[in-house]
Parts: C-alpha cells; sequence; structure tokens
C-alpha cells in the first residue's frame, strides 16, 4: 500500500464526520444501543463493533488501521506505552514455567518483566549475546515458548538476524517478538521477515513531537484478537482518543521527520568521528560498526540516534560537557522534534566510575529536526568548555 495514501486517507471515512480534514476526537466512554440483540451481539464478541471505549473506539481505529498497514499487518492495537505494549505482548504468549530467550539488555521495562515479575510465575528467560541465529538455536529449551528481539538495540545498536531467526522459532511453534521503535516501519519491517509481533514505543517517532506516550503491537488478525480479549482489556490501558487523534496528527509528518533525521545525523556523526575527545561512536548504518552488513541487509535506513564514548579519564568532565550544551537538552526519551544528550555515567554511582570501562563513557546522543550546524556548534562549545578551553 502507498505510504502517502496510509498517512493521507486510509481509515479516514470524512463523509462520516461533515467532510472535515482532520479526524473528530470521539471522545466517549459508552457507546448507545437501541436493540438488545445488539446489545448482546457486542458483548459477545467486542472486537466486532463499539461497546465501551475501554474496547474499541473510532478515533483509534483511525489510527490502527494506518498503524497495521505502515507494519504490513493485518491488524494492531495501541496501547498507553511501549511499556504496556511489550508487557501485553509477552504476557499473552506464555503461561507459568514456560522459558523466554531474550537478546542481552534489552529496553529497560522489558529487562524488568523478564527479571521481576515472570519469575513469580516461574518463567525464566536466557539471555542470548549475539545476533546470529546459531546462537539463538543454542539457547531454546524443550519449553522456550517466545524470542524475544530489540533490533537494533536503543543503547548499543545490537543487530539480531530477524529472517533467519524467526525462521527457526516458526519451525518449533515459539513466538517472535521484536522491539522496532529505533527503526519503524519506514525503515525496518520485521512482519514480512516473519516475525509474529511488531512492537513500538510509539512515543518516540510517531508521536514525534514529545508530547504523548503510547505503543504499538503489530501482527496476524488471530494474535491481535487474542490479545484485545485478554491482556488489552483487562489491564485496560488502551490509548484515549485524544492521543490516537496526536498520533495521526504525527504520522501525517513521519516521512520527512525521518528523513531529516537520517540525513542530520550522518553531517553529526561526521563531525563526532573526527572530533579528539570521541574515543568512537556506534551507529548501526555506519560502515565501521561491527553488525554493519546484517544492519544493511534489513534496514533501509536509521535514525537519529547514536552513542559516542568520551575520551577523558574523568567523569566531572563528561559532566561539565554535558552541562555545558545551550541548545541540546538534557532528558530521557527521543523520538521528538528536540535533539537529547544522556550521559550513561548519570545511572553510575560517582564512586563507581571507571573511565577504562567504555560503557562508563558513553553518552547517548539524540538528534532532533534542528539543522546540523547548530547542533555541531552547540557540541563543539561544550568540548571546548568540558576540556577548560
Ligand atoms: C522508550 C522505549 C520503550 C518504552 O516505550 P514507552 O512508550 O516509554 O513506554 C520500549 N522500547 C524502546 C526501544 C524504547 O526506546
Amino acid at each position: 500500500m502507498d505510504l502517502s495514501y496510509i498517512i493521507n486517507e486510509l481509515g479516514e471515512e470524512r463523509e462520516q464526520y461533515f467532510n472535515a480534514m482532520s479526524p473528530p476526537i470521539m471522545q466517549t466512554s459508552n457507546f448507545v444501543f437501541r436493540k438488545v440483540d445488539d446489545l448482546s451481539a457486542a458483548f459477545a464478541d467486542e472486537m466486532g463493533g463499539y461497546l465501551y471505549s475501554r474496547g474499541l473506539n473510532p478515533t483509534v481505529d483511525i489510527l490502527r488501521k494506518k498503524l497495521a498497514a505502515l507494519d504490513g499487518a493485518e491488524d494492531c492495537l495501541v496501547l498507553n506505552s511501549g511499556a504496556a505494549a511489550i508487557f501485553a505482548s509477552v504476557f499473552a504468549n506464555i503461561k507459568a514455567g514456560d522459558h523466554i530467550v531474550s537478546v542481552r539488555k534489552p529496553y529497560t521495562w522489558a529487562e524488568r518483566l523478564f527479571s521481576v515479575v515472570l519469575p513469580r510465575f516461574n518463567v525464566e528467560t536466557t539471555y542470548v549475546d549475539g545476533g546470529s541465529v546459531e546462537q539463538y538455536a543454542d539457547a531454546l529449551r524443550p519449553d522456550t515458548r517466545l524470542i524475544y528481539l530489540e533490533s537494533p538495540n536503543s543503547w548499543n545498536y545490537a543487530i539480531q538476524d530477524l529472517k533467519a531467526i524467526a525462521d527457526l522459532a516458526r519451525s518449533k511453534g515459539i513466538v517472535t517478538i521484536v522491539d522496532n521503535s529505533y527503526c519503524t516501519p519506514l525503515y525496518q519491517r520485521p512482519i514480512e521477515l516473519g516475525i509474529d509481533l511488531s512492537i513500538q514505543s510509539a512515543t518516540k517517532y510517531i508521536g514525534g513531537h514529545s508530547d504523548t506516550v503510547a505503543g504499538v503491537i503489530s501482527g496476524s488478525a488471530a494474535m491481535i484478537r487474542k490479545i484485545f480479549e485478554s491482556e488489552y482489556l483487562t489491564i485496560g490501558s488502551g490509548i484515549q482518543p485524544f492521543n490516537a487523534w496526536l498520533l495521526i496528527r504525527g504520522l501525517r509528518t513521519l516521512p520527512m521527520r525521518l528523513k531529516q533525521v537520517s540525513e542530520t545525523t550522518r553531517l553529526v556523526l561526521a563531525y563526532l568521528r573526527q572530533h579528539p575527545k570521541v574515543e568512537s561512536c556506534l551507529f548501526p548504518l555506519d560502515p565501521e560498526f561491527s553488525d554493519y552488513e546484517l544492519a544493511k541487509k534489513q534496514m533501509s535506513g536509521a535514525c537519529g540516534l547514536l552513542t559516542f564514548i568520551y575520551r577523558t579519564e574523568h567523569r566531572g568532565e563528561i559532566i561539565r560537557f554535558c552541562e555545558a550544551l545551550r541548545h541540546i537538552f538534557m532528558a530521557v526519551s527521543w523520538g521528538g522534534h528536540e535533539s537529547l544528550i544522556i550521559p550513561k555515567c548519570a545511572g553510575i554511582r560517582p564512586e563507581h566510575f571507571r573511565p577504562e570501562k567504555k560503557e562508563h563513557r558513553m553518552l547517548r546522543l539524540y538528534i532532533g529536526q534542528e539543522s546540523a550546524d547548530y547542533l555541531i556548534a552547540d557540541l563543539e562549545q561544550a568540548f571546548l568548555s568540558a576540556s577548560g578551553g
């Protein structure tokens, strides 16, 4: 389906709402019935029509049609956060005593789910370091029900061979989930590679304006229905109509925002590469990146998140650098209009800082919609200021 059609027309039945260009925010909790038979039918199949907005809502449905089409999926659900999307998609596919194989160091709250919540149900998780299918095959057990991936990883950009791992899992009846927040379906299409469920934090690029928290789960109609009828309705964390409207609005400019971000990121990366204070950079579509070949094979683009290692012996220099930035904000998250920085050492107690560990000197930079010159000038003055120049 044509990208322009998906973004501008799909799901928007304008004649139903006065031919308004922008869809209405259907801010209602419930829907009215005139016939008991119709009410009975809605009870029997809540996915078949509108009953209550914890289930389906017309504004949310416009968004669902667009996001599913972008993913090349039969259907999708939109939840109140990426974390809720992770929780619901994982929970729907396991039972007590099952085994999960996950990529090492997935997103913080996925890891928390595997290490804190699921052990209460006797569900064990084995972490795999590399991206090759052999490493996943070796980690499988007879009770493995789920393989959880995040490619690229949002800190170290580790890549997994999605097609090979999906083929392996399918041959053994194991469900695969991949967190596709980094690429969005514009730059990577996991469903087409055979992955069962593709999830995203829509907070990032789909929203794109740092004003909405949301998450997406895309997959087959059968899998999405299963999640809808159990986790989606029981957790009760479906996206609200106003937030769905904000995401529809965000989608209108997604292709041009990603294009701008990709171009600017290349220029900033080239600047960082030559800077004496930068020891190395991590970026999946950088030819020097360890997983570059695999990244190039399965991704058609990369976004504005990159990590660099500060060349210093002193935590204080990294802190001075971050605090000297005038236009790049220090904040979590990414995917919005504004550039951001996060030093890894913010999560490490000062007495535990070890300069010999590269990871302690990592800074994650997110490139927003500003011009490359504007950002490079800001980085340059901060490097100078941090080194006392
Ligand atoms: C932000 C993020 C999430 C979680 O999404 P929320 O919308 O913040 O709940 C999941 N995965 C990745 C890779 C993320 O960056």
